[in-house]
């Protein structure tokens, strides 16, 4: 169907921060397939897991037990400190596990008509109801009537949500840590910190969508550790897998406890192929140095940043926490409109949201390839 419109590109291979298309020419992906294969492309030990597995089983259905399944719950519960996890197939099935657990919990607390506080610009997926969740008309256009328990508040604006402390419906708050299609915006360092305050003030859960900024992205593995919080029920997808389909939605206390059997389910959900993955990308993540390397990039990718960048007049901010880059541009100076065209020609992969060069590198990038990186985006925003 025509929902896409790809660009005139089609790639074959992948190798770490690079793509190989038809006519052997080779890119470097700063967007990493939209913040999925952030452990690069191929990564040796991912692979290895999907050939052992693919010539095991790859799957029986969640009416057995999975072996990959229960080992990655109980890995990812023990790292997130969270306690239990619901599988599915992507970050808007992730966040459709969030949303029925919030309507059990809604019941449980005999409120009928639940109200979840989300924000405005925010992204949470393409089903009706994470469209609904989702905070920008775009993606709601042409698909009313929506679901209607969500109110989008303003993002990093506190007083907004505790303005809702009177309405007895709230029964919980859903944000990103960082927005990431809204063109990565990055709130006050003390947001999430007095978001969870006030949920726990009014026994509201707490929802982390973390599909894009968790998983490294930021430099910790989860982007909340940043604020040394845990939310009520977090989840993930995007780099979970590494490019194998895979989300999760992990819940604590309560939260966890809303699900029973027959309630909620999916079929491929946690299959023993992509949990090899998943399970793959943490052992990555406990035994190389990646999260190292997240921070020295980012801080590396900023100085050049400041003294390569920064000065050019169509370049008006820096947004960056890890790798999860945005840089702000002025539409006035240069046309935003044109740039993921003209980087392409240049072998470069970038995604443009709005005024925002939006980059997403591969965790993995090293230092020369930061080089390459910055020496493109000079010849991309030089007008
Ligand atoms: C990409 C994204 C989603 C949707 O994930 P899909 O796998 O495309 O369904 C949800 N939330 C956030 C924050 C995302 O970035």
């Amino acid at each position: 169907m025509s929902n896409y419109s790809p660009l005139e590109v089609t790639f074959v291979k992948g190798e770490g921060c690079w793509l190989t298309d038809t006519k052997g020419d080779q890119y470097l992906d700063a967007l990493s397939g939209i913040g999925v294969v952030n452990l690069g492309h191929c990564h040796p030990v991912i692979t290895k897991n999907l050939i052992d597995q693919s010539q095991q089983l790859l799957h029986t259905s969640n009416v057995y037990r999975i072996g990959n399944q229960e080992k990655l719950a109980k890995e990812l519960c023990t790292l997130a400190k969270m306690d239990k996890v619901f599988f599915s197939n992507s970050g808007a099935e992730a966040n459709e596990a969030a949303i029925k657990i919030v309507r059990l919990f809604a019941r449980s607390k005999d409120i009928e008509k639940p109200v979840i506080l989300t924000a405005n610009q925010g992204f949470h997926g393409r089903t009706m109801a994470t469209l609904s969740a989702t905070g920008q008309s775009k993606v709601q256009a042409g698909f009313a009537p929506l679901m209607s328990e969500f109110i989008h508040v303003n993002y990093d604006d506190i007083e907004a949500i505790s303005d809702y402390q009177s309405n007895a419906n709230v029964v919980a708050v859903m944000v990103e840590p960082i927005q990431g299609e809204a063109g990565i915006i990055i709130p006050k360092n003390d947001y999430l910190n007095k978001v969870q305050e006030l949920c726990n003030k009014n026994g509201w859960l707490l929802i982390l969508d973390g599909v894009q900024s968790c998983m490294g992205r930021t430099g910790k593995l989860f982007a909340h550790e940043h604020n040394q919080i845990t939310p009520d029920i977090l989840c993930l997808a995007k780099g979970l897998g590494n490019g194998v389909p895979i989300g999760a939605c992990l819940a604590k206390g309560v939260a966890s406890k809303m699900l029973t059997p027959g309630t909620h389910g999916s079929t491929f959900g946690g299959n023993p192929l992509v949990t090899s993955a998943a399970l793959g990308v943490l052992d990555v993540f406990q035994n190389t140095n990646v999260l190292e390397n997240v921070n020295k990039m980012s801080e590396y990718f900023r100085s050049e940043f400041d003294n390569k960048i920064k000065n050019n007049i169509a370049v008006k901010e820096l947004r960056i926490k890890g790798l999860m880059i945005g840089i702000g541009l002025d539409s006035n100076i240069i046309d935003c409109s044109q740039l993921v065209k003209k980087a392409l020609k240049d072998n470069l992969l970038i995604n443009v949201t709005g005024t925002t060069i939006r980059m997403l590198p591969p965790l993995i990038i090293t230092k020369e390839e930061i080089d390459i990186l910055i020496s493109k985006l000079i010849k991309l925003i030089s007008t």
